[in-house]
């Protein structure tokens, strides 16, 4: 019987890891610039982590999340999105108590159950930051700082980033604001999909994320959730952006931007590269001050975002194809001539690799000339151990780049690891 992957979940082989090994080295020294810790939350979780923490009305809880019991019937899930677990685990283990703020990030994988389509998988990648136990707007814009800051740093130019921002309010505000788009959408009921019907009845906010062409002319002429903010939202957002102002990142409000979960409250963004073609967004977030409370923690606020790897290894990919990397996989491939020689081979192989020299060699009894062939596209230097040499006490180096050969003596094998090492520079 042949297996295959399930629908929607991609094998990354071993041709693309370089690319996610960069991007994740990447990320991970971005986040740790900005005093980023990170945390590994599981991939599985309660289902009602999600219910209670994303919202049961929004797309990704009531229409994509996977659900399923266990053996004992406990409704789990796949996480879909990571804040609600960080948040979870935060509350969890009582991360609030050190009084200060915790200033946490994780990265990988997420499942959401969606049509596949080219870059998006069931299974699909996430980076993000998750600051929790400050109100201070200027750390609104520290994450939008941080966001915009890791993008330059994978060579998107900052001219070509596109922010996009808005404030929501805090949970206050959207009674009124609610109230609001459920008299300026009931009269247009007829003219949104069967979706908007639904959210209409069920929260009206989330008619805004809609993207069918059909409910786009009312969601354009909806009123903004600017227009409900209460003072300290107000002067909240003005302060964030006065911020945003002094770090030099431009930015356009975006009335209809409410984003996806119902968790957010106040400043929400999203950051698009006009780079790629379709402004499709690169990565979104902002504040969610009632999540940790909602979620059986103490009142505590909290501003993060998230963002997707595929999209990001799309990006790394297309610069590739700019500059061709040529250089070997390995630094030595090991070639033994002979049974006796093999055994020696072996054992300098070892050696090899103790030393810190990436090191392979041939196990598929290629005749010596393949074994060659083989060495020159794997890697920078053969190894090539002859009963004669070895009867010198030395072994042949051949740098398959210049096509140079030495002798090297076996007793090198025996010195220190950084002299061993110096011998083949790559
Ligand atoms: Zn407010
Ligand atoms: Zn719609």
């Amino acid at each position: 019987m042949k297996v295959e992957s399930v629908r929607g979940m991609r094998d990354i082989l071993p041709e693309e890891a370089p690319l996610w090994q960069r991007l994740e080295a990447e990320i991970r020294a971005t986040f740790a610039l900005y005093g980023y810790r990170e945390i590994r939350p599981p991939l599985v979780e309660l289902a009602a982590l999600f219910s209670r923490g994303v919202g049961e009305t929004t797309d990704v809880v009531h229409k994509e999340m996977y659900v399923f019991p266990d053996k004992k019937g406990l409704k789990l899930a796949l996480r879909p999105e990571a804040t609600a677990s960080v948040v979870r685990a935060y509350v969890e283990h009582g991360l609030y108590a050190k009084g200060d703020l915790a200033k946490l990030y994780y990265m990988g994988p997420m499942f959401r159950y969606e049509k596949p389509q080219k870059g998006r998988q069931r299974q699909f990648h996430q980076y993000g930051v998750e600051a929790l136990g400050s109100l201070d707007p200027a750390l609104d814009a520290e994450v939008i700082d941080l966001a915009s800051f890791l993008m330059e740093r994978l060579g998107l130019r900052r001219e070509g980033l596109l922010l996009r921002l808005n404030s929501i309010g805090c949970a206050g505000d959207r009674v009124g604001y609610r109230e609001a788009l459920r008299q300026h959408f009931l009269p247009r009921a007829s003219e949104l999909c069967a979706d908007c019907q639904r959210r209409l009845a069920e929260n009206p906010m989330r008619i805004l994320d809609c993207k069918q062409p059909q409910c786009q002319p009312a969601i354009r002429s909806a009123p903004k959730s600017v227009d409900h903010l209460c003072d300290a939202c107000r002067h909240h957002f003005q302060q964030v952006r006065e911020h945003l102002d002094a770090l030099a990142l431009r930015y356009g409000l975006d009335h209809t931007l409410v984003r996806g979960f119902d968790y957010y409250t106040r400043t929400v963004f999203e950051l698009a590269s006009r780079e790629l073609g379709a402004q499709d967004a690169l990565l979104g977030g902002g504040r969610y001050d009632d999540l940790v409370e909602l979620l059986g923690g103490p009142a505590t606020p909290g501003v993060g975002f998230a963002g997707g790897m595929e999209r990001l290894v799309l990006v790394l990919q297309a610069q590739r194809g700019e500059q061709t990397d040529e250089t070997p996989e390995l630094a030595c491939c090991v070639v033994p001539i002979g049974d006796e020689a093999r055994k020696k081979a072996i054992e300098l192989l070892a050696r090899l690799r103790r030393a810190g020299v990436s090191a392979d060699m041939e196990y598929m009894g290629r005749s010596l000339r393949k074994a060659m062939q083989v060495a020159g596209r794997r890697a920078r230097y053969a190894l090539i151990v002859g009963p004669e040499e070895l009867e010198q006490g030395q072994v042949k180096v051949k740098d398959l780049a210049t096509g140079e050969q030495r002798l090297l003596e076996l007793q090198e094998f025996s010195a220190a690891p950084e002299a061993l090492r110096s011998r083949f520079p790559r």
